[in-house]
């Protein structure tokens, strides 16, 4: 479902991400931890052309996001919405449209990208809100929502365009750890429905119980790509061991 093979990013001559190659299976759930400033959000904006690599391929269903042998271009819109239809991304700070209702928000980008009729979008929206629990929420701001609603509603508006896959950077970090666990439900519900997912994370209880397969990145490189069992229990590079002492 995703194939990056030797991702490479720079800022201002400082690189962020240094060769990354990575892997996932339809419906798996990869969760990628490592320290602060380590390369990955950007591995995930570069997933959606949020950042343009430098370097690298990255295929998602099937589709190539790069040309081979092309550079990169900031120019190439159309690549990039195509793009963005299959992936979905949820943020941080949950992002909702302010001025629109749970609903409005989520029926947007279905009747503007896809050009679907509104009593369409939102028959297929109630579904989705029904399915993150916010059916009876659906006609509120996203303001008089907790936030646990409110991000359980980001993710409803990115399924709204039917992604390939789902990427979250650090979806829950912004929770009470009761809302938090609201947020990773309807994330372990989409992993039983089959969904592809990669998340950002420093939930390590959730990251462990959940994950089909967690990444360990440091520096701008994957440094350790394993179950989450044995990342936890036998971490194969003295960085995993070094992260994980000081985060469990
Ligand atoms: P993480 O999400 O693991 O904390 P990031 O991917 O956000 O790390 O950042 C990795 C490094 O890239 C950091 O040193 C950060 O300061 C730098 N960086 C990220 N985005 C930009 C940007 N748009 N311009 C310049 N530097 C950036
Ligand atoms: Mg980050």
């Amino acid at each position: 479902m995703v194939r990056i093979r030797g991702l490479h990013k720079s800022f201002d001559g400082h690189v962020v991400l240094e060769r990354v190659s990575l892997d996932l299976q339809p419906g798996e759930l990869l969760s990628v931890i490592g320290p602060s400033g380590c390369g990955k959000s950007t591995l995930l904006r570069c997933l959606n052309l949020l950042e343009v690599p430098d370097g690298g391929h990255i295929r998602i269903a099937g589709h190539a996001i790069d040309r081979s042998g092309v550079r990169w271009s900031r120019q190439d819109e159309r690549l990039a919405h195509r793009l963005r239809a299959h992936v979905g991304m949820v943020f941080q700070g949950f992002n909702l449209f302010a001025h629109r209702t749970v609903l409005e928000n989520v029926i947007l980008a279905p009747m503007v990208a896809r050009r679907t009729p509104r009593r369409e979008a939102a028959d297929a929206a109630m579904a989705l809100l029904d399915k993150v629990g916010l059916a009876a929420v659906a006609h509120r701001y996203p303001a008089t929502l907790s936030g646990g609603q409110q991000q359980r509603a980001a993710i409803a508006r990115a399924l709204a365009m039917a992604p390939s896959v789902m990427l979250y950077d650090e979806p829950t970090s912004a929770l009470d750890p009761e809302l938090a666990e609201e947020v990773l439900g309807v994330m372990r519900q989409l992993d039983e429905e089959g969904m592809t997912q990669i998340v950002v994370t420093h939930e390590m209880r959730f990251a462990r119980a959940a994950s089909d397969r967690i990444v360990f990145m440091d520096g701008g490189r994957i440094v350790e790509d394993a179950p989450p069992d044995q990342l936890f229990t036998a971490p194969a590079d003295p960085r995993t061991r070094q992260f994980l002492r000081n985060v469990l």
